[in-house]
């Protein structure tokens, strides 16, 4: 192995991850816990652990139930449990004492860092992997047991290492979506930026604020503006009647459920259309009932009260956006009307979603060894390996960007403690078994020359 300026070696592992949100942190779990340790190291690019940190807004609670744990349902025994972590906080009783499923956002990242410190030995952080490749061979049609990581280190100027992996887990998660053609700049935002450019903006300047969007984001951001900023107007522009309920009864939850993804993966493609079409409402561009009553209520309110400051402009998409100095001019299409109309704004925030993870932008070469479908998305296997031909032999997993192979769940919490066990059992078991399995860590990018 080799750091990429130097030609030396810096580090090889039988599984690298890349990324260290809540996917990888469930595979380090289920790796801790099989019998047959490999060695392991993992790289993400944020300084510390952060669960869309700048989404913790006060108040607002998980979409899945909290023994949807990183491990639970792989392991209900396990020592990284949700309920081992409330323990180990002394809050069990009084947790239970709530009788609801459902922590706040703000509990759940306290537990993802609590486990998160049993694996800070295999991790690095401020580490952005850049791209995979192929190590070079004298022989290339010689099978490939091994592919070269190189990852950007930001505590080191920007210098990229290079580490070798038999087996490769991308879980680098959702990318934030604007509309086409709209820049963000300092007050047009999107909503995964949203806390910590609020705490840095000068509020006294927000009078008039808008949000775009239709979905849980856009309503919790639309009520935070709302009792945060008492004197500012708020208005939400949505291409619905208002906001859509998240559909959360027992059978359709049936859907997120470990062997729904049997199913979905075994099934036609016009099974596969259907679970889409009948159950995409329990989590896209919807919201949980709680929060759309509340915002009801507000509007009502200022109704009763004569001052009324929260909007809805229903049935509206916003189709450009101008910096007209100290201001932000916000242009409106009415779906009703077929009318632009335009209005002044101290704030933009678009809350318009998150696409895939796309991990071809870090597949570099191996892309083109990597079996497509019809509509030229990856084959995933059931293991979440990616389908590959020859001469690759190595693993190439991926943790998200599986909603053609996968289903509903692929993004989400749901089934990660399952997922991550899977893609354990599927590593160790084609490891060759003479590999030494002493335990690997992020020497991996220390031992540069
Ligand atoms: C505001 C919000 C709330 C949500 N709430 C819920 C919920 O309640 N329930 C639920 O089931 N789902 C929820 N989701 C869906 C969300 O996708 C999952 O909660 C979860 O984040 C998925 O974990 P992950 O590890 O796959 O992705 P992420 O949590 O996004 O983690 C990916 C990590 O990879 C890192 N990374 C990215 N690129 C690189 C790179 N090139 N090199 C190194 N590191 C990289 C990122 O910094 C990040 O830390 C929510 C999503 C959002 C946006």
């Amino acid at each position: 192995m080799r750091s990429s300026e130097s030609g030396r070696c810096s580090g090889s592992y039988d599984v690298v991850g890349l990324g260290f949100g809540p996917a990888n942190l469930a595979l380090a779990i289920a790796l801790e816990e099989h019998q047959r340790p490999v060695t392991a190291a993992f790289f993400e690019r944020q300084t510390t652990l952060g669960w869309h940190r700048d989404m913790l807004l006060p108040s607002a609670k998980m979409q899945v139930a909290f023994m949807k744990d990183l491990a639970t349902f792989r392991n209900p025994t396990s020592r990284f449990s949700f309920v081992s972590y409330l323990h180990a906080k002394e809050r069990l009783a009084r947790f239970v004492n709530r009788q609801d499923f459902f922590p706040t956002r703000r509990e759940f990242h306290d537990y993802l860092q609590w486990a998160e410190s049993a694996f800070t030995d295999r991790v690095t952080y401020g580490a952005e992997a850049i791209a995979l490749r192929l190590p070079p061979r004298a022989d290339p049609a010689a099978p490939v047991d091994h592919v070269y990581v190189d990852v950007r280190e930001a505590g080191s100027g920007g210098a990229v290492s290079t580490v070798a992996a038999r087996n490769v887990v991308i879980s680098t998660g959702l990318v934030p979506r604007m509309p086409v053609g709209i820049e963000r700049d300092q007050r047009v935002w999107h909503s995964s930026e949203f806390l910590g450019r609020f705490g840095t903006c000068d509020r006294a300047a927000l009078r008039r604020v808008a949000v775009v969007g239709a979905g849980q984001s856009a309503a919790e951001v639309v009520r935070f503006l709302y009792d945060t900023l008492p004197g500012a107007a708020v208005y939400a522009i949505l291409p619905s009647y208002g906001y859509s309920i998240a559909e959360n009864t027992p059978f359709a939850n049936e859907v997120f459920d470990a062997s729904a993804i049997d199913d979905f993966h075994g099934g036609s493609q016009r099974a596969k259309d259907a679970i889409w079409r009948y159950h995409r409402n329990t989590n896209y561009s919807v919201v949980d009932d709680e929060v759309i009553n509340d915002l009801y209520q507000r509007a009502y309110d200022d109704e009763v009260s004569g001052n009324r400051r929260l909007e809805f402009i229903n049935l509206s998409r916003v189709t450009g956006v101008k910096d007209i100095g100290d201001s932000t001019q916000v242009t409106v299409h009415s779906l009703a009307s077929d009318q632009a109309a335009e209005f002044t704004v101290d704030l933009v925030v678009f809350a318009t979603g998150y696409d895939a993870m796309a991990p071809g932008d870090l597949l570099g070469d191996l892309d083109a060894y990597c079996a497509r479908d019809q509509d030229g998305s990856y084959v995933v296997e059931r293991d979440y390996r990616l389908a590959t031909s020859t001469p690759l032999n190595c693993g190439l997993y991926v943790q998200g960007g599986t909603e053609h192979t996968h289903g509903l769940s692929s993004s989400l919490l749901s089934n990660v403690a399952v997922r991550g066990g899977e893609i354990a059992d599927s590593i160790v078991e084609r490891l060759p078994r003479e590999t030494d399995s002493t335990s690997g860590g992020p020497a991996a990018l220390s031992s540069r020359p």
